[in-house]
């Protein structure tokens, strides 16, 4: 079957056109990602109203350009999948109204697809990776360990309390003056720093609970940026240094918690996977240290390409493939876009009740 996707949620525009074959491979065969990062640098932040009207203009065009490089004509696609939510309600809106209206015209299957689901599922469309495994989402808005029994069937493990992992990379670039999006800048900044000069805290260390927080750490950071000022570079890529590796350190701490748990309920015979997905999986330090924390634990390590990693439409069209090949409704014309909507809730949603 092949699947035309689209996704609009944050400040990526895209359009893609995904097959799944019987034996539940896949193979990408078109996708177009329009980043707006230029649009929105200035502001040092994603800016809800500019990234709507963006969507606007360019999505037509792209979903144009996926179908005609997929070389699938628009009547013999199987389904339309889009976003949902979570996400800009005003970026959602755009990519629903556009789908439902390519459903409607060409009278095709139309699923609206969790954003996450998408992240949590692309690991099957790249990898020959079988249920049940564990996802780490660390991404610019999301910082989640999920249990992934099956299509549709996520628990949620842990979350952050406070700020999202590429926020907390974005937000200490700015305290030190480096450019917009902060993760590349600090992990840059890093490869010079001096490893003993700072000493910060590894937040949530041992904590029972499986979750993250990450905003003490900035403070941590700004407090000692205001000591040291005026800052020098090597100062700052001391700073940006200690900040890595306490945000390392956590991730590490957590993740062989969840290694842990999982094991005891499913063990590791069947060579599970630990799969990561987000902006933040291009930082080499925390992809390291992830591999050696699961091949010790007897996992395997999935990162996908990193265009899959971050935002894109063909996870997309293939999580509305997994649905579809699933049985699950594709149906629901009358979905409404959610801002907030957790994993493992269904999408009841209807227009006009969707908060
Ligand atoms: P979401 O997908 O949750 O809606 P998003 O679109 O902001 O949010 P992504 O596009 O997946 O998320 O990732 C962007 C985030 O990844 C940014 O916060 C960015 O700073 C971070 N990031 C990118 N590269 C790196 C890196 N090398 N090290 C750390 N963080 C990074
Ligand atoms: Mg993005
Ligand atoms: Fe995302």
């Amino acid at each position: 079957i092949d699947i035309l996707g689209i996704e609009t949620s944050c400040d990526e525009t895209a359009a893609a056109v995904v097959r799944r074959f019987t034996d539940g491979s896949g193979e990408i065969l078109s996708d177009v990602v329009l980043s707006q990062l230029d649009l929105h640098s200035a502001f040092g932040g994603v800016v809800p109203e500019l990234a709507a009207r963006s969507h606007v203009s360019t999505l037509d065009r792209l979903v144009e350009q996926a179908l005609a490089e997929s070389g699938v004509p628009l009547p013999q696609i199987d389904a339309v999948a889009v976003t949902s939510g979570p996400g800009l309600i005003g970026g959602l809106m755009v990519g629903l109204m556009t789908a439902k209206a390519i459903a409607m015209a060409a009278n095709k299957p139309f699923l609206g697809i969790n954003h996450l689901e998408g992240h949590a599922l692309t690991a099957r469309l790249t990898d020959n990776v079988t249920f049940p495994y564990l996802l780490l989402l660390v991404s610019g808005g999301h910082t989640q360990i999920v249990l992934v029994k099956g299509v549709d069937d996520y628990e949620r493990w842990g979350t952050t309390i406070d700020d999202a992992l590429g926020e907390a990379f974005d937000k200490t670039a700015k305290l030190l003056g480096l450019g917009y999006p902060g993760g590349p800048a600090v992990e840059q900044a890093a490869l010079s720093g001096e490893p003993k000069r700072f000493r910060l805290p590894v937040p949530m260390r041992k904590d029972p609970r499986l979750d993250f927080s990450f905003s003490g750490l900035k403070t941590a950071v700004r407090q000692m940026a205001e000591q040291q000022a005026p800052l020098s570079q090597q100062t700052i890529a001391d700073l940006c240094l200690a900040f890595q590796t306490s945000v390392t350190a956590s991730i590490d701490d957590r993740i062989a918690m969840a290694l842990e748990r999982f094991t005891e309920r499913f063990g590791t015979e069947s060579k599970p996977a630990l799969v990561v997905a987000g902006g933040v999986a291009a930082n080499k330090a925390i992809r390291t240290t992830l591999e050696n924390r699961a091949s010790r634990a007897g996992f395997r390590f999935i990162a996908p390409p990193l265009n899959l990693c971050t935002d894109n439409a063909a996870m997309i069209a293939w999580a509305g493939a997994e649905r579809l090949a699933a049985g699950l409704p594709a149906d629901q014309l009358d979905l409404a876009p959610r801002s907030r909507w957790p994993l493992d809730q269904a999408a009841t949603a209807v227009l006009g009740h969707g908060k």
